[in-house]
């Protein structure tokens, strides 16, 4: 069948789908905001110092077959099969895959995360510039287990919290959890419950935030179409 195919996003998503359409069908474009693939599951490394970028060209990942747009699409015309870029493109479709990822949620201010590469080096820079103090990681997920651990090796100097939810106490949200925390205390990661005290950001500690990602934006129904709205929940991001 010879269709064209928009895939929206630019992560493990979308160039897994854009790599394995290439060539059986159509035309593939990929539209992503940026021209690098970001290895997110690396941006822990980023954050402690323990790797200089997980940003690769993102014409290097994909198929020769596979033409690269980029841009921000900013708005899906679901009947007349269009996407509208925020430049002013507009790109006919036969397929569209909307896989746009996930985000932050809104935080605290003062607080970090590790969603994106840019806040991955905001808190880089923070931790180089942050001479002695606590580091309270927030989130028992896997996310928050591996930022912890880097931050603990890069920086014994520095006291390393992970905070979790538990009731009746602090339990990691994930599967081998008990042992998984042995190997944290080894480290001198103090794992403590999120309820019994506030985490706040101060000149002698960081916060980061790995709870809670939410989906990225989502482009919904409105009078004229699909648009960019707020940050949002599953699973209503999928169109
Ligand atoms: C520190 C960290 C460690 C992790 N470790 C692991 C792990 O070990 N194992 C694991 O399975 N998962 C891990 N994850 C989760 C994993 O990274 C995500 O599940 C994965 O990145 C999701 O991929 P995705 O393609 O859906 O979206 P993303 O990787 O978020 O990519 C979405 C892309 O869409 C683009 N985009 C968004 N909106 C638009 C728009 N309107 N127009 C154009 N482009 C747009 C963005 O710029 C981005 O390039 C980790 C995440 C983090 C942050």
């Amino acid at each position: 069948m010879n269709t064209d195919l928009i895939i929206i996003g630019g992560g493990y998503a979308s160039v897994m789908a854009a790599n394995r359409a290439a060539g059986r069908s159509g035309r593939v474009t990929l539209v992503n905001a940026g021209a690098t693939f970001v290895e997110r599951i690396r941006l822990h490394e980023v954050a402690a110092g323990s790797r200089d970028s997980a940003e690769l060209p993102l014409a290097s990942v994909l198929h020769l077959d596979v033409e690269l747009m980029v841009g921000w699409a900013e708005r899906i015309d679901a009947e007349g099969q269009k996407v509208f870029l925020a430049d002013g493109r507009i790109i006919g479709y036969d397929g569209l895959v909307y896989a746009v990822g996930s985000t932050s949620p809104v935080m605290p201010s003062g607080t970090f995360s590790i969603a994106s590469h840019g806040e991955a080096l905001r808190l880089r820079a923070r931790l180089a510039s942050f001479g002695f103090g606590s580091v309270d990681v927030i989130g028992g997920g896997l996310t928050g287990v591996e930022l912890a651990a880097e931050i603990a090796s890069a920086r014994p100097d520095l006291r390393v919290r992970l905070r979790t939810r538990g009731p009746g106490g602090a339990s990691l949200e994930i599967a081998g959890g008990n042992t998984v925390q042995r190997h944290l205390e080894r480290l001198g990661i103090v794992v403590t419950a999120q309820e019994r005290e506030a985490a706040s950001a101060g000149i002698a500690s960081i916060t980061v935030m790995t709870a809670g990602f939410v989906n990225a934006y989502r482009l919904v129904d409105t009078a004229d179409g699909f648009s960019k709205s707020a940050q949002m929940t599953p699973p209503e991001a999928l169109i």
